[in-house]
């Protein structure tokens, strides 16, 4: 299931064949801290074509240059999950991007509500926390972040979307089982939801309302939480399973 996974791996944004010569980063990364050397491997992917293994065909101080070998793995998509999230202050929100990498989420669309504090989203430095979760977690893709919507806008769609209320729902795990993909998870800011938005929320068509329990979580393990349950009953959690079984 994850083929020579010891060897240690990268994304890079390129086409994967031929010979590549690694950023200063990266040749830093093989050559002094793992102390990689001519001839070692390493697997490289690029969020189109799988992954690849490469071996290292020259090294100095500051450079590296790797040979393309083989394809290890076909490109895989993960299901379809759309992550909508208020932003939140800077450590809970950079929490949020690097476990939603790693539950495999396909989108993650920020949201402004009413009660968003922090709507300011560096999105350079997501794309640099979502590449080094991807790279880690053993992915293939690497997730989209895009340009934060006001939550009206984000509602404008025929996606279904699964709503975390913290004011109450349905128990989660049993509507979430109901439904298929394409999904959309809705996790609102660390003030919640106005009530005019829960309202807009629960009224749109396709939309439904989930509790994730009795207790009040921070937006943060609410995301968690209820990615976990999506990928478990409907996501590739599930898929998975049942190729096994
Ligand atoms: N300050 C708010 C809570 C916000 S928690 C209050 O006291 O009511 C941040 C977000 O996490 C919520 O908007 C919701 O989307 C989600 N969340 C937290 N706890 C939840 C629960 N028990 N059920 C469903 N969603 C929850």
């Amino acid at each position: 299931m994850r083929p020579n996974y010891t060897l240690p791996r990268i994304y890079l944004d390129q086409p994967l064949s031929g010979e590549i010569d690694l950023s200063r980063e990266h040749a830093h990364y093989f050559g002094t801290v793992l102390r990689k050397n001519v001839g070692d491997s390493i697997r490289i992917f690029n969020g189109r074509d799988g992954e690849w293994s490469a071996v290292i065909v020259g090294k100095t101080r500051k450079a590296m240059r790797v040979s393309m070998v083989a394809a290890l793995r076909p490109p895989t998509r993960v299901p379809d999950i759309r992550l909508l999230f208020a932003p939140i202050r800077k450590n809970r929100f950079a929490t949020v991007i690097e476990k939603a990498t790693e539950l495999g989420v396909r989108t993650m669309q920020p949201v402004l509500t009413k009660r968003t504090q922090f709507p300011n989203v560096n999105l350079n430095k997501a794309r640099m926390q979502i590449i080094e979760a991807a790279e880690q977690t053993e992915r293939l893709d690497l997730p989209d972040i895009r340009t934060p919507m006001p939550l009206d806008a984000a509602l404008k769609t025929d996606r279904t979307i699964i709503f975390a209320d913290e004011a109450g729902g349905a128990c989660v795990v049993g509507a979430v089982s109901a439904l298929k993909l394409p999904v959309d998870v809705l996790i609102g800011p660390e003030g919640g939801f106005t009530v005019e938005e829960r309202e807009a929320v629960r009224g749109k068509a396709g939309s439904v309302a989930v509790s994730l329990g009795p207790r009040i979580l921070r937006a943060d393990t609410a995301a968690v939480g209820l990615l976990m349950i999506a990928q478990s009953t409907i996501g590739d959690c599930r898929q998975a399973w049942l190729q096994q079984s």
